[in-house]
């Protein structure tokens, strides 16, 4: 049994219990007819399309396409719009609100926080149904210039530790309207599995001097030019999208920055619309090959300096970290028993190895 070991997080990852091929694994995964197989919902009580936003609703931003200037939007102008291509509203469900008061104290055995947080809600189109992978490369792009300016708003609190910008499509993920929305959430802390991923990059830039992901990616590029299987699927001038080679999930992909930055917001505006191509390509690629599918889709930055300066932390974070994006189709093998040992242990199984997944995308584009 082969098991590769994640560098970031140092848990083992084991390619079983038996590896089948990319076509294989795709025609035993659960299949969907059309988009609207993906979710269940009633239309009329969509919550994110125009007609049936409150009057009263807050509209932190919006904008029109026409609105993206080349330099980028500046954290102090608000565009306020009526027909906009693109708005933010605070979540009407957040996990996080940004009016409380941070107060921590200690409840005898426990820690108990009362905290500030955001939760923003980006809604990407006003059209319900729209999957973002038949965007155009311009509404992407407005999505991505939107929420480097609002997490360039928010970084400005130093009570909000990390920012997690992510957008669940379908209902395996646990989207319930079939309106593509991006959630911007701020939390008081760092979470835990971030907090693994920095430390792990942490101690390889101690052991190494050297940033890890520019290790990852530079190991894929030698792969590749020594005519080794790898994990590259495409590349631009600024980005590169791969396979990780110790990758949990089948067909999970990142689109990493090729110069280092440490944050999302660090990105100059010039090289988004790169991204948002790139992004769109990647999308549309599996949309060709699978048909419609849920997937999920996070910037994976890293934490608050202003947050984490005071409490002495990130000395070297802005070395040791590179901002990615990470794309995971929701593609699974129906009723796997498999299921419950990840669920006990954490261990994930994966049938399909990544620089065979990568082949196969590639030779779909
Ligand atoms: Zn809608």
């Amino acid at each position: 049994m082969e098991c590769r070991r994640n560098l970031l997080t140092r848990e083992w990852v084991v390619y079983g219990p038996e590896i089948i091929d990319p076509e294989t694994f795709l025609t035993l995964a659960k299949q969907y007819d059309s988009v609207s197989d993906l979710f269940e919902e009633n239309i009329d009580e969509c919550p994110y399309c125009p007609q049936n936003l409150p009057d009263t609703h807050v509209d932190i931003f919006s904008a029109k396409a026409t609105d993206i200037p080349c330099a980028g939007f500046s954290v102090e102008h608000v565009f306020q719009t009526e027909n906009w291509d693109i708005k933010v509203i605070p979540s009407p469900r957040p996990i996080f609100q940004v009016e409380t008061q941070l107060n921590r104290y200690p409840k005898r055995l426990h820690d108990v926080m009362i905290a500030p947080g955001a939760h923003e809600k980006f809604l990407l189109t006003p059209n319900h149904g729209e999957p973002v992978w038949d965007f155009s490369s311009q509404r992407i792009e407005l999505m991505l210039q939107t929420l480097r300016h609002r997490m360039m708003n928010l970084y400005r609190d130093a009570r909000l530790g990390h920012q997690h910008p992510y957008m669940v499509y379908g209902k395996e993920f646990g989207s319930l309207y079939n309106h593509s929305v991006l959630n911007l959430t701020a939390a008081p802390f760092v979470p835990l599995k971030i907090q693994r991923e920095l430390d792990g990059a942490f101690q390889w830039y101690q052991m190494k001097e050297r940033c890890l992901f520019n290790d990852i990616r530079e190991e894929e590029l030698y792969k590749r030019e020594t005519g080794k299987e790898h994990g590259i699927i495409c590349e631009s001038s600024n980005f590169l999208a791969l396979t990780p080679y110790f990758s949990g999930r089948p067909f999970a992909i990142w689109i990493m920055p090729m110069d280092h930055y440490s944050d999302y917001t660090e990105a100059p505006v010039q090289i988004l619309p790169e991204l948002a191509d790139m992004i769109k390509r990647i999308l549309k690629t599996f949309r060709n090959a699978l048909g419609p599918y849920p997937f999920q889709m996070s910037f994976m930055t890293r934490p608050n300096e202003n947050w984490g300066r005071e409490r002495g932390y990130w000395k070297t974070v802005q070395q040791d970290w590179l901002w990615r994006l990470r794309i995971v189709p929701g593609i699974e093998i129906k009723n796997s028993p498999l299921k419950a040992f990840h669920s006990g242990t954490g261990v994930r199984l994966n049938p399909v190895l990544p620089e065979k997944a990568a082949n196969f995308l590639r030779s779909h584009l």
